[in-house]
């Protein structure tokens, strides 16, 4: 056996691969390096340790299994790739400038029209994740009295941020923020997937929204669309074939974790805000040969989603916006406390 293929076979067995003889060739073909990941064995929302497999794949030379817990629902990745690589990941991803000034001008449209329409005269709007401030920017140019603050793990994108638009800034990752204030419009746009230990961040939310003031949330709306793929695949395939598939359709590997509406309206409600309501989510914007096409799409989703009282959303995303309630007015005199 060649120096080569032993090296290949102890990184394969080390990250995931039990039957590592048959992906040497395809570890060779793509280069595989050796990465550090911890297995998580327990869902990391609610701790059970109960699940089943919706089906595996590789990531960063590792294989991994996404899971769906019995006991609150969610999907999650069984592995943590080293957090460092994680954090040069997405540095390295912000600096496509491209993307999130086109392709997402629809959703932060949309997500600057809700900010506006919840946001008191000279509120205050938490954008967690924020990146470089793109989607804040939107909202400053419709609201300029609102107060703006951005958090997010990036160095360089909170300097950015910063320098560029003038925020106030948090560099912290979402579960570890610390904040001494409360907001009027928490926004947590396509970020709760890659906060590794979710229970923080339900911990942190209700602290950092004010009486009155809502949370809003975007995530991928594909739960439904994977496990039914996955479910043909078992059907068409052999298990000798599954065992060496190496992506899982319509799941995107840079994300931990797939919240389903179910789970995380009750999340919402159990931290006590009601109502929540969920939204179809605006769409990437697409090439200009399939724009009406997409337009036509969205429209129709809107149809389904208010025709079904709210219950059916056919957008590969969704909103959900959870207000914290004002306090029940207490009549009388405040008794003292003991
Ligand atoms: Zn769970």
């Amino acid at each position: 056996m060649t120096d080569e293929r032993q090296g290949l076979l102890a990184t394969l067995k080390n990250q995931g691969f039990a039957e590592a003889e048959r992906w040497v060739d395809y570890a060779r073909d793509h280069g595989f390096q050796q990465i550090r990941s911890q297995r998580v064995s327990r869902c990391p929302n609610c701790g059970t340790e109960s699940h089943t497999q919706i089906g595996q794949y590789v990531y960063y030379s590792t294989l991994m299994r996404l899971n769906l817990c019995a006991g609150c629902g969610l999907a999650y990745s069984d592995r943590r790739i080293d957090p460092l690589i994680i954090r040069t990941h997405f540095e390295r991803a912000y600096k496509d400038e491209d993307y999130f000034l086109d392709r997402r001008s629809r959703l932060f449209d949309q997500l600057a029209r809700l900010v506006d329409g919840h946001a008191p005269s000279g509120g205050s709007v938490l954008d967690i994740g924020g990146a470089k401030g793109h989607l804040m920017a939107v909202v400053q140019r419709r609201r300029p009295d609102l107060h703006i603050t951005i958090s997010d793990l990036s160095k360089s994108a909170c300097t950015w941020a910063a320098t560029t638009y003038g925020f106030k800034t948090i560099c912290s990752a979402a579960g570890a923020l610390h904040v001494d204030q409360v907001f009027d419009v928490v926004v947590m746009s396509d970020v709760i997937y890659y906060e590794p230990e979710p229970a923080k961040l339900w911990t942190l939310l209700p602290n950092l929204v004010a009486p009155g003031g809502i949370v809003i949330i975007r995530v991928p709306n594909r739960l439904l669309l994977i496990r039914l793929a996955q479910a043909i695949r078992r059907f068409v395939t052999s298990k000798r074939a599954r065992d060496m598939r190496d992506r899982i359709m319509f799941f995107n590997p840079e994300h931990l974790f797939i919240f389903s509406r179910r789970l995380l309206t009750r999340r919402l409600s159990s931290l006590g805000f009601d109502p929540v309501t969920v939204w179809p989510s605006e769409l990437l914007t697409p090439g200009a040969q399939t724009r009406r096409l997409h337009t036509l799409y969205y429209q129709v989703a809107r149809l389904v989603h208010l025709g079904t009282l709210r219950r059916l959303t056919i957008t590969p995303s969704l909103l959900l916006v959870g207000r914290r309630p004002l306090p029940a007015h207490r009549g009388g005199v405040e008794r003292p406390s003991a």
